[in-house]
């Protein structure tokens, strides 16, 4: 073992991995020292194993503790045609017969993957539990080592030169930007990078000198919280000729820079593609000249270019979002909420001019998120010639509904079918003569830029930086220039001129009129978020209604806690099921309220303004059916109210009535309709979907709180915050809060608390706190999940602290509480919100149609049957996986779920979590320490 590390702890979610996983390392030749197995509790299962130096030529013992935790989230599964040797860390076991070993492992039927190395031999093994086990024969001490820094360009060392990397910003500014390179810097110096940060975009690499800066762990202390970019954007037109471009190569070589990492967007992509492309001329020409030494040529001859899309404007292809545009999305949502305001107590009309250039994604999504009542965009002009009839035809409907305010949100790059200009000050003039209502414009201008950035685009900025490093180190001279992407919720890494190209491809649609072309081009979610729009909030000139034997009573009630983007999701289900002619009910207090018969229908108006309420509307209720509340009741009232159809909104509670609604199925007809689940609560608990509503609310709302908190550290002591976030079994707002917050580091219920990790974390912090200038005060972070540990409580982890800490740092505690749940809901709740309950009502209908279709068509004259379904598909939970929304029924969730634990089994968000550690020093800092 070395230094520092007692044993090695392994997590085994379930019985039958914790028992193969002790058959595979027993045949191994591990011996079991100590067992806790209890018979009463199958999850209360400890061994100790330990393998004898002695016995085999180790240097030192290994001992293994082997563990059942339900809460464990399961590796995924290495997939075999991978490299497995590219993996980040894995046991490594020396072994003088390696022959001996491939046999063991065949017998035990393990896979591996074998490897030679001059004229050593290395075995790739996996163990039950997907850990990696690396056999060599290669005489070396056993331990857990870091191969990241061998996995690279597998197993080659990088030239020194290949490790300096410089990293800029250029283009529009978009927040995020700072995220960025805070995590290219910080991730590049764990990878044993120099990291050099560029002043003022290319302007600054064609003016070398003090603009090229080399970067160090501290230097972007803070960055996370800041809009903008710190180390500054200009328009460089310079960089724009090749002299240019020469007298850029020539700074980069002098200072022995030669992969650099460009944040922008379409066009400072373009010139890093194009700087790349002329690199090999641009060398030459500076050797013939003598500008640069013949060795400095040689040496010099790739450069290596990773774009990332910092945009606030989301028009990149090849990636689902850009970092910025979440952030300006939550400005532009802000003011337009507030306009609604001014313009409700006036009574007035206000046309609103939002961002984008070419791309109506700011304008739709701010359409969407503040139920405007109409949106013009480049990708979709409106349909027909005399679109101010159209647009007045609507207004005039939603003031006939009872609005007192109309909100018409231009996109800056709005036109019509023939491509003349929408502009603002036209539809004001429109508004005005012909409906007389008393119109103002706003634009919103450069405030959509600014402010700190949304936990959203802080953690993909994060995320994207750590790969745009790990992009550089995989590069080699015949690789294309790679475009650091995001697609279905997972960092992608695609060419990057092919992005440019594609997305110069919208601009060129439009021109041509080919508006299909144009939609077909954006990311996947555009065009049925236009259709949710449109169904949602413009009252529908009756064309969309179904016959009426199609028609249905819709229930619709909020259960669990109050989260961000209930009220918005029943307004969507509301608005859309009146489109279709269908009766929606209002159940207020969830399942109590239900078997009271507190229902209420609820029409267009009444529901109105809802997108940006935070709470519950309905009010919400623990209660859970045939637990909390008589299933006959409930049966009975659905009954009653004559409901065919029932959407439930809320989290875990949701879940585990939609359970035994099934269950009851059997026992009451009433209940054989379909039942849809919108997943809400702020732990993101919910199987069968990435997202929970009210997830991003409160992910912003810890970030906003981590912010101020450790602001005020900042300007008075040195303090270290234990911060108690929600999220019962679930570390899912503790991962990405701490990433989002750069929180030192988090304690989650997937790992635990020990005594020997609170060691380390005050080890940490002292090494952190040494380093800083004495009379510098600095707050830092530490996120606890409450449901982590019930010995090591908040307060008892900052007492620790305390003492620990000594005159270095003092600590204290901050419960956050209720005020995760947010009080306005985030532009990405509500979006989602609209989304899934358009796709709820969908469900309704389709699971309904055949039983209304036959039974019209067979007894016309009786009355529509109680019972509309009894299939395992009409009682699902509707969820977001990547860019789909995926209906996913109880059965097949039941397998994925951790039913004790309360939350799926597996979760996409725990691969964020070596990060938050990694990127506050972990390991690197200490390191640095030493020497
Ligand atoms: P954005 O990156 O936000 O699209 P710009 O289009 O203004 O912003 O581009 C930013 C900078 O990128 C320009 O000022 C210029 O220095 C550089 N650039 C843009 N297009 C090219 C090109 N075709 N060749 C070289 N450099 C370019």
């Amino acid at each position: 073992m070395p230094q520092g590390l007692s044993h090695i702890v392994l997590h085994a979610c379930t019985a039958d991995d914790f028992d193969s996983t002790l058959q595979f390392y027993t045949s191994l030749g591990f011996e079991k020292i100590l067992s806790q197995e209890y018979t009463d509790g199958a999850d209360e299962r400890r061994i100790w194993l330990k393998l004898k130096a002695a016995d085999h030529t180790l240097a030192t013992d290994i001992t293994l503790k082997l563990t059942l935790n339900g809460a464990a989230i399961p590796r995924p599964p290495h997939s075999a045609d991978i490299d497995w040797s590219l993996e980040e860390t894995g046991l490594v076991l020396t072994t003088s017969d390696i022959q001996q070993v491939k046999v063991k492992l065949e017998t035990i039927g393990a896979s591996y993957q074998s490897k030679d190395v001059g004229e050593h031999h290395k075995i790739f093994a996996l163990d039950p539990l997907e850990n990696l086990i690396i056999f060599t024969d290669k005489p070396a001490p056993a331990h857990l080592i870091d191969t990241s820094q061998h996995a690279l360009n597998n197993g080659a060392e990088l030239p020194k030169h290949a490790r300096k990397i410089g990293v800029l910003t250029s283009g529009g500014d978009a927040p995020g930007m700072n995220a960025a390179v805070r995590a290219v810097v910080r991730y590049g110096l764990s990878k044993g990078c120099d990291v050099y940060a560029v002043y003022e975009g290319y302007q600054g690499l064609v003016d070398g000198g003090k603009c090229i800066r080399k970067m160090d762990w501290k230097s972007v202390r803070g960055w996370l919280s800041i809009g903008g970019t710190t180390i500054g954007t200009a328009r460089c037109m310079p960089f724009k000729t090749r002299e240019g471009r020469l007298q850029a190569a020539e700074n980069l070589v002098k200072e022995g820079i030669s992969s650099l990492i460009v944040c922008g967007g379409d066009g400072s992509l373009t010139g890093a593609d194009v700087f790349r492309s002329e690199w090999g001329g641009l060398i030459d020409e500076l050797k013939q000249n003598e500008r640069i030494t013949p060795e400095e040529a040689d040496t010099y001859q790739h450069l290596t270019i990773v774009g990332l899309v910092g945009s606030i404007d989301n028009d990149m292809s090849s990636t689902d979002i850009t970092i910025g545009a979440i952030t300006s999305l939550h400005r532009i949502c802000e003011s337009v909420d507030s306009i609604n305001t001014t313009a409700l107590s006036h009574s007035r009309a206000f046309v609103i001019e939002v961002m984008g250039r070419h791309c109506g994604w700011l304008a739709l999504m701010a359409g969407i998120a503040t139920g405007a009542d109409f949106v013009f965009i480049p990708e979709r002009p409106p349909a027909g010639d005399d679109w101010e009839t159209a647009m007045c035809e609507v207004a005039h409907r939603h003031r006939e509904m009872g609005k007192r305010k109309t909100v018409i949100i231009v996109a800056e790059g709005a036109i019509d079918r023939s491509l003349n200009p929408i502009k603002a000050k036209h539809i004001k003039n429109i508004l005005t003569d012909r409906l007389g209502l008393d119109t103002r414009v706003t634009t919103l201008g450069h405030t959509q830029r600014g402010g700190s950035p949304a936990a959203f685009d802080r953690i993909l900025a994060t995320t994207q930086g750590v790969e745009a490093v790990d992009a550089v180190l995989r590069s080699s001279p015949d690789t294309p220039s790679p475009l650091i992407g995001i697609s279905s919720n997972k960092v992608t890494s695609g060419p990057l001129m092919k992005a440019v190209e594609l997305t110069h491809e919208v601009a060129k649609a439009i021109s041509e009129k080919n508006f299909a072309r144009a939609m077909e081009l954006r990311d996947p979610q555009f065009a049925e978020e236009y259709e949710a729009y449109n169904t949602s909030t413009i009252l529908d000139d009756k064309s969309h209604l179904l016959p009426e034997h199609q028609r249905l009573r819709v229930a619709i009630l909020h259960v669990g806690a109050p989260a961000g983007g209930m009220n918005a999701a029943t307004r969507t289900a509301v608005r859309y099921a009146l489109n279709r002619g269908h009766r929606p009910f209002g159940v207020y207090n969830g399942f109590p309220g239900l078997v009271r018969g507190s229902f209420e229908e609820l029409t267009w108006i009444s529901v109105d303004g809802w997108t940006s309420h935070g709470g519950s509307e309905l009010g919400t209720n623990r209660a859970v059916p045939g637990k909390d509340v008589d299933m006959g009741m409930v049966a009975y009232q659905i009954q009653q109210h004559k409901i065919q159809a029932v959407i439930l909104i809320g989290g875990f509670e949701a879940f585990s009535s939609l359970m035994k609604l099934e269950e009851a199925r059997e026992k009451y007809p009433s209940l054989c309709i379909p039942v849809c689940h919108i997943p809400a609560t702020v732990s993101n608990n919910v199987p069968g979907t990435d997202y929970s509503l009210g997830s991003d609310t409160s992910l912003n709302a810890i970030v906003e709180s981590c912010d101020s908190i450790v602001q005020s550290a900042r300007s008075s002591r040195r303090r270290v915050f234990v911060v108690e976030v929600q999220g019962g079994k679930s570390g899912y707002l503790a991962v990405e809060a701490g990433l989002a917050s750069g929180a030192n580091t988090i304690y989650i219920p997937e790992e635990g608390i020990s005594l020997s990790r609170l060691q380390s974390d005050v080890k940490h912090l002292m090494a952190l706190y040494m380093d800083d200038a004495a009379d510098r005060s600095e707050g830092r972070i530490i996120l606890r999940t409450e449901g982590v540990s019930e010995t090591y409580t908040t307060d008892v982890i900052s007492n620790i602290l305390k003492d620990e800490g000594h005159h270095l740092f003092d600590s204290r505690t901050a419960v956050l509480g209720h005020i995760q749940q947010g009080g306005t809901p985030s532009p990405m709740d509500r979006i989602r919100a609209t989304r899934l309950a358009m796709r709820a009502m969908q469900f309704m209908e389709k699971h309904t149609s055949e039983a209304l279709n036959t039974a019209f068509e067979q007894k016309r004259d009786e009355p529509t049957p109680i019972e509309l379904t009894k299939s395992k598909d009409s009682i699902a939970v509707v969820g977001i996986s990547g860019v789909d929304v995926i209906y996913s029924s109880v059965q097949d969730l039941l397998p994925k779920t951790d039913l004790k634990n309360r939350k799926p089994r597996g979760a996409w968000w725990y691969e964020h979590r070596p990060l938050v550690d990694m990127l506050s020093g972990r390991g690197l800092f200490t390191k640095q320490q030493q020497h």
